[in-house]
């Protein structure tokens, strides 16, 4: 395989790119400088030394230490967790600028049909809503299609089927400021605003 086609198969691999954008994407960097070329491949190689993934909220940040800076922050606020799926729709959500609570990052959404929750992780959610005293209100914040509302579901669920009795716990979503189909890395801060404010 010649270094075109290794690369146009990798890319390949990335989310949502098929064949021939992952072509796009070689033929692109082909007509690149070489400094952008090495640029790109040294922010790669970074990935894996700099990056960590945070033992609180298990998004990945180039923070020193094992908490982000989000978790590490002592001045948000520990009475609430937004349930999101993904490290961009956290950044999404943290971008609104109305947030002031914690995150957790469930890692994905369940895919329909399946049910099955492997890849996500529940388990530690659950276990962190456990070990939190302070935390009041739960906000799932997941993407706005039915593979989001499937997992908002089971995740309502089981929340409610293993809380502690006697430890009161909101569940809440998000309302459908957002319309259907959006995701929520891709909502504006208005509308992400106006979906917190309107969460029941
Ligand atoms: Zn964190």
């Amino acid at each position: 395989m010649d270094a075109i086609e290794r690369l146009s198969k990798i890319f390949e691999r990335f989310p949502g790119i098929g064949p021939r954008q992952a072509g796009r994407f070689v033929q692109y960097l082909l007509r690149s400088s070489p400094a952008l070329r090495r640029e790109l491949a040294d922010a790669v190689r970074e990935l894996g030394g700099s990056v960590k993934q945070c033992s609180e909220c298990y998004r990945f940040s180039t923070a020193e230490g094992k908490l982000c800076g989000i978790c590490a922050n002592p001045s948000r606020d520990k009475s609430s967790l937004a349930v999101v799926a993904s490290d961009a729709d956290l950044l999404a959500l943290e971008r609104s600028g109305t947030y002031r609570g914690k995150y957790f990052v469930l890692g994905g959404t369940i895919s329909l049909g399946s049910e099955k929750m492997s890849g996500l992780r529940l388990q530690q959610l659950l276990d962190a809503i456990d070990e939190r005293d302070e935390l009041a209100e739960v906000i799932i914040a997941f993407p706005a299609n039915p593979e989001g509302d499937a997992t908002a579901d089971r995740v309502r669920d089981e929340i409610v089927r293993n809380t502690t009795p006697g430890k009161q716990i909101k569940v809440t979503s998000l309302g459908r400021g957002l319309s259907t189909g959006s995701e929520l890395e891709y909502a504006d801060p208005e509308t992400l605003k106006n979906a917190l404010d309107s969460r029941r």
